[in-house]
């Protein structure tokens, strides 16, 4: 069972990001033994829009003091693209998105956003920005209407409506005993983990981010579901940066950019082709998938 370490009513002040993804990005990310977060620093404000440029320069984290985690990471992401993250487990893709959204903050080098050092953005408005659809998705024991509008708490029952239509939930909420008022329990039984899936979807939807972070699915889900699926998150993802952590590299192919990380260090970055004809970690990586079927 899941254990929120942060009151819920201390996450309700940053309700327009996705409450049930915060308490999923923080079990996801590894802070629940974290103390409190530090402040903003003074002259932090907020960000009103944002046009989803990302870039980090020379960014290198250490968890612990003498083991770099992260070691002079450099890329730039334009408005709009699809980043994808590969790399064996332990890598440091999660400590990438950990350090975009300011769960940790970098020891060396810079993160910007729109050409701003995210250190002089605050927190709250920044992660205003983002969304998050992860692996588990979270599910609160309420109803269905209520789980999607975590995306944005004031959202009308109309919003919720199309924002469940767009992430092709719509169809199976109906055939629930209750449709949207159906109450679902944390343990989102009664639903499957597509279905749970396209419920996160609908809710990153509704807050409508300039930033979506997307952990993709590693669990089986049927087939049409995923289809389903990756129909919503394609819509979901144009017009916004989007960062995936992958795990099956097929699902990456389209991907503006492909970082390949190592030990904490980007080894290759550029599109599928590139990396395909230069033949190198990930060109491997590609070819022992498919010959483990999961390619
Ligand atoms: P990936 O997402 O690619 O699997 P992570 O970014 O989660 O990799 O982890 C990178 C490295 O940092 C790993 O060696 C991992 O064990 C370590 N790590 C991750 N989170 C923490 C943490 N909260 N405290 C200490 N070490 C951590």
């Amino acid at each position: 069972s899941r254990q929120f370490t942060r009151p819920l009513n201390d996450l309700a002040n940053q309700f327009n990001m996705i409450l049930s993804a915060v308490a999923g990005a923080e079990r996801v990310f590894q802070i629940m033994d974290e103390k409190e977060e530090k402040s903003d620093e003074s002259a932090a404000r907020e960000i009103e829009e944002i046009k989803g440029d990302i870039r980090f320069d020379s960014v290198s984290f250490s968890y612990e003091k003498d083991v770099a985690t992260l070691n002079n990471v450099s890329f730039h992401a334009s408005p709009g693209m699809t980043v994808a993250l590969v790399g064996p487990t332990g890598a440091g893709k999660t400590t990438i998105i950990s350090l975009l959204s300011r769960f940790y903050e970098v020891q060396a080098g810079h993160i910007y956003i729109d050409g701003q050092d995210i250190k002089s953005i605050t927190r709250d408005s920044l992660r205003n920005k983002m969304a998050f659809v992860l692996q588990d998705s979270v599910i609160f024991q309420t109803t269905v209407k209520e789980n999607i509008r975590y995306g944005k708490l004031d959202a009308s029952d109309e919003e919720v409506l199309e924002a469940a239509k767009a992430a092709n939930a719509h169809d199976f909420i109906m055939k629930l005993p209750k449709g949207y008022d159906t109450v679902l329990d944390a343990e989102g039984s009664g639903i499957s983990h597509g279905q749970r899936q396209l419920l996160s979807i609908a809710r990153a939807m509704l807050a409508d981010p300039s930033l979506l972070i997307l952990d993709e699915a590693t669990s089986s889900i049927d087939t049409i579901t995923e289809m389903k699926i990756n129909e919503a998150l394609t819509k979901l993802m144009s017009g916004r940066t989007s960062f995936v952590i992958a795990h099956r590299l097929n699902t990456i192919q389209n991907a503006d950019k492909i970082i390949v990380l190592k030990h904490g260090e980007i080894i290759e970055q550029g599109s599928n082709r590139e990396l395909l004809e230069a033949g190198g970690f990930y060109a491997e990586l590609v070819k022992t998938q498919r010959q483990k079927g999961i390619g």
